[in-house]
C-alpha cells in the first residue's frame, strides 16, 4: 500500500479523502491556495503545502506546482478528487513522468473518453448501445441540419468538448436549428477552445442513470450497480440516489453489462463512471437505455454507492493504485437498502440560485446521516470555487425510508448568514411524484415554481420570532430564570393573551399578539443583536425594530459593509491592508442593472475584503470590514 498521499483538491472531496488515507495509515498532504489557507481540509491533513492564489487557475489548476508541492514532501502519489485535474490526461501522464503514483485511470483511458463524439464512436465499436445521432467529422452547418432533420426533432446539439452541462441545446423545430447551432458553438468555443458538435436524438422523458465500475491492474473489471441522477437543475445534479427506482433485474443486467463491456473497451484501472440515458416513457427497459458519456474519476454521488454496497470507494482506489487486485469480486458485491444524497449549496434560490458566500457565523447539520462537507462553523465560503457545502446521505431499508431520514436533516439544516438551497432540496424531496419514484430530468425545471420557497416568514415564523423576543425581554427584565439565549425549540409561552412584541424582518415591521399555549415549528436562537429562525430548510433574521439586527444590509456604523442586495461585483478598487478614508469607495456592484458604490463610512484601515471581481453576491454578504486607524 501507497504510504503518502497528495491530495489534489479541496473542500468536501479533500476531506473524504482524507478519512480513509488516515484509516488506512496513509500519511496525507494537502494543497492549499491563499483562500483556503484555514481550510478544514487543511487543518485535517497530515501536512499542507501552499500552492498560489485564490483563482483555481493559479493554484489547483497549475498541475506542475502541485507535482512540486509532492516531490517537496515525499507524496507517494496523487489523488486528483473530483473536478480540477482528475480528467486531464496531460497531468495524469506529468505525475506518472515524474515517478509518482498517479490514483486513476491510465492516461489513454482518459483520452479516449474525453471528447464526446469519439467515445460514442468508441462504444459503437465495443458493442454499447449509444443515442441515436449523427457523429460525423463533416461540421458544415447545413449538413448538420440536414442531419438533424432526418433525426427527427427534438434534437439534442452538444460541443464534443463540452461537460458540466455546457455546450448543450435543445432543438425543437428545423426553422430553430440554425440560430441553435450557431449559439451552440460559441460557447463550446468560448468554454472548451473547440467549436465542434454532435446531434443526438432528444430523448423524452429522460432519466439519468450511471453505472459505477472498477478496474484493476490486472485487467478485471466489476460494476457497483446503478445510481440515478435524473434530479437536475441545468444539467447539474441535485439530488441522487441508488439504487434507481423502477429498475427490474433484466434491466439492471443491460446496463450495468454494458458499462463493464465499456470499461474495458478502454482498458479501465480505478473508479469511473459510466452515464446513461433512458427513455422512462413506458418505465425502464433494457432496450431503451443509451451510453452517454464516461467520467475518468470518482463521482460527487460516490457516497451513494457506498451506501447501498458497504464498501469504501476510496479505499478501492488506493488500493488497485497500489497494485492490488479488487477488494471484491463481481459476484461478492450486492445491494442493501436505499441510499439518498442531496447537494447542499450555498445559494439563494429566491434569487435565480445566485451563489451566496460569506462566513458560516452559524452551521448546524445535525448529526443523524451521513454529511461529508469540507466547511464548519466559523469558515467561509469564498467566491472562488464551487458554492457546495455539503453532502447529505441518508439510508435506510426501504426508499421511502432513506427520503424520510433525508428530509428530518433538510428540515434541520440551519445556516446562516449563507443562504443555502435546503428548503429547495427538502421541497423536492417531499414532492409526491418524488416519493411516488416518478423522476425523470424535467422534474425540477416543471415545478420550479413550487420548489423554490417564498423567502419571507410565515405567520408561523413570525410567531416563533415573537415568542422569543419575548424570552429575550423577559430576561432582561430580571423576570424569569429563562436562558434566553439557548436554542428555544416549539417554545410554549404561558403569557397573558394580550402581550405583543413588534419586530422586524428584512424592511417589513409587525406587532405580532402572543396567543395563550401557542406552539410553532422550528427552532429560534439569538446571534448579535437578531433573533435567527431556521424553519423547514431556511433561515430567517429578525430584528426589534430600530436595531440593525444583523437582517438588513449596509450597517456600517461598525465598519462593515455587507452588499445591500445579490449582484455581482464589478469592481474592486481597494486592497487588504489598505489605509482608506471616509467616503472613498472601495467595491462596485451591479444589482438589478444598477451600480451601487459601497463606500468607506470613516477612516480605517481594510481589515477584511471579501470580494472578487465577476463573483456573485446575495444580500446582507459582508463584503469589506474597515477598523478605525488609530
Ligand atoms: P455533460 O458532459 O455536460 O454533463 P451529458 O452528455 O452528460 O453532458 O448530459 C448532461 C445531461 O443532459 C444529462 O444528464 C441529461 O439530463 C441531458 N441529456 C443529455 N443527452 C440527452 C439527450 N439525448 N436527450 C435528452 N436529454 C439529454
Amino acid at each position: 500500500m501507497i504510504r503518502s498521499l497528495l491530495i489534489a483538491n479541496r473542500g468536501e472531496i479533500a476531506c473524504r479523502i482524507i478519512r480513509t488515507a488516515r484509516r488506512l495509515g496513509v500519511r496525507t498532504i494537502a494543497v492549499f491556495s491563499d483562500a483556503d489557507a484555514k481550510a478544514l481540509h487543511v487543518r485535517e491533513a497530515d501536512e499542507a503545502v501552499h500552492i498560489g492564489p485564490s483563482p483555481a487557475r493559479e493554484s489547483y489548476l497549475v498541475g506542475e506546482k502541485i507535482i512540486a508541492a509532492a516531490r517537496a514532501t515525499g507524496a507517494a502519489a496523487i489523488h486528483p478528487g473530483y473536478g480540477f485535474l482528475s480528467e486531464n490526461a496531460d497531468f495524469a501522464q506529468a505525475v506518472i513522468d515524474s515517478g509518482l503514483v498517479w490514483v486513476g485511470p491510465k492516461p489513454h483511458s482518459i483520452r479516449a473518453m474525453g471528447l464526446k463524439d469519439a467515445a460514442k464512436r468508441l462504444m459503437d465499436e465495443a458493442g454499447v448501445p449509444t443515442t441515436p445521432g449523427y457523429l460525423g467529422e463533416d461540421q458544415v452547418p447545413e449538413r448538420l441540419h440536414r442531419e438533424a432533420d432526418s433525426i427527427g426533432y427534438p434534437v439534442l446539439i452538444k460541443a464534443v468538448a463540452g461537460g458540466g452541462g455546457k455546450g448543450m441545446r435543445r432543438v425543437n423545430a428545423s426553422e430553430e436549428f440554425q440560430d441553435m447551432l450557431q449559439s451552440c458553438k460559441r460557447e463550446a468555443a468560448s468554454s472548451f477552445g473547440d467549436d465542434r458538435v454532435l446531434i443526438e436524438k432528444y430523448i423524452l422523458r429522460p432519466r439519468h442513470i450511471e453505472v459505477q465500475v472498477f478496474g484493476d491492474t490486472q485487467g478485471n473489471v466489476v460494476h457497483l450497480f446503478e445510481r440515478d441522477c435524473s434530479l437536475q437543475r441545468r444539467h447539474q445534479k441535485v439530488i441522487e440516489e441508488a439504487p434507481a427506482p423502477g429498475m427490474d433485474e433484466a434491466t439492471r443486467a443491460a446496463v450495468c453489462g454494458a458499462a463493464v463491456k465499456a470499461a474495458q473497451a478502454v482498458d479501465y484501472v480505478g473508479a469511473g463512471t459510466i452515464e446513461f440515458i433512458a427513455d422512462a416513457s413506458e418505465g425502464l427497459r433494457p432496450d431503451r437505455i443509451w451510453f452517454m458519456e464516461m467520467n475518468t474519476r470518482l463521482q460527487v454521488e460516490h457516497p451513494v454507492t457506498e451506501e447501498i454496497t458497504g464498501q469504501d470507494l476510496v479505499e478501492w482506489q488506493l488500493r488497485v493504485a497500489s497494485g492490488e487486485p479488487l477488494p471484491l469480486r463481481q459476484e461478492e458485491l450486492g445491494i442493501t437498502g436505499w441510499a439518498m444524497e442531496a447537494r447542499l449549496y450555498a445559494e439563494d434560490p429566491a434569487h435565480e440560485f445566485l451563489p451566496s458566500t460569506g462566513r458560516l457565523d452559524h452551521f448546524e447539520l445535525g448529526r443523524h446521516i451521513r454529511i461529508d462537507t469540507g466547511v464548519e462553523e466559523g469558515d467561509r465560503i469564498s467566491p472562488y470555487y464551487d458554492p457546495m457545502i455539503a453532502k447529505l446521505i441518508a439510508r435506510g431499508a426501504s426508499r421511502d425510508e432513506a427520503i424520510e431520514r433525508l428530509l428530518d436533516t433538510l428540515d434541520q439544516v440551519e445556516v446562516w448568514p449563507v443562504k443555502t438551497n435546503a428548503a429547495f432540496l427538502a421541497r423536492a424531496a417531499a414532492d409526491p411524484d418524488f416519493r411516488a419514484g416518478e423522476v425523470d430530468t424535467a422534474f425540477i425545471p416543471s415545478k420550479i415554481d413550487s420548489l423554490v420557497p417564498d423567502p419571507s416568514p410565515s405567520d408561523a415564523v413570525w410567531n416563533l420570532a415573537a415568542n422569543a423576543m419575548l424570552a429575550v425581554e423577559f430576561e432582561t427584565r430580571g423576570g424569569s430564570g429563562f436562558d434566553p439565549w439557548r436554542a428555544l425549540q416549539g417554545f410554549r409561552a404561558n403569557s397573558e393573551p394580550d402581550l405583543r412584541v413588534a419586530l422586524r424582518h428584512g424592511a417589513e415591521t409587525r406587532t405580532v399578539q402572543i396567543g395563550r399555549d401557542e406552539e410553532v415549528e422550528g427552532v429560534a436562537t439569538a446571534s448579535g443583536d437578531a433573533m435567527l429562525v431556521f424553519s423547514e430548510g431556511q433561515a430567517f433574521a429578525f430584528a426589534l425594530p430600530g436595531h440593525s439586527g444583523g437582517a438588513g444590509g449596509g450597517g456600517a456604523s461598525d465598519g462593515t459593509l455587507l452588499s445591500p442586495m445579490p449582484g455581482r461585483v464589478i469592481s474592486v478598487d481597494a486592497r487588504q491592508g489598505d489605509a482608506v478614508a471616509k467616503g472613498q469607495k472601495l467595491i462596485t456592484l451591479e444589482a438589478m442593472k444598477m451600480e451601487h458604490s459601497l463606500v468607506a463610512p470613516f477612516d480605517g484601515i481594510v481589515a477584511e475584503l471579501n470580494a472578487a471581481e465577476g463573483a456573485q453576491v446575495t444580500e446582507g454578504t459582508l463584503l469589506v470590514r474597515i477598523e478605525k486607524a488609530h
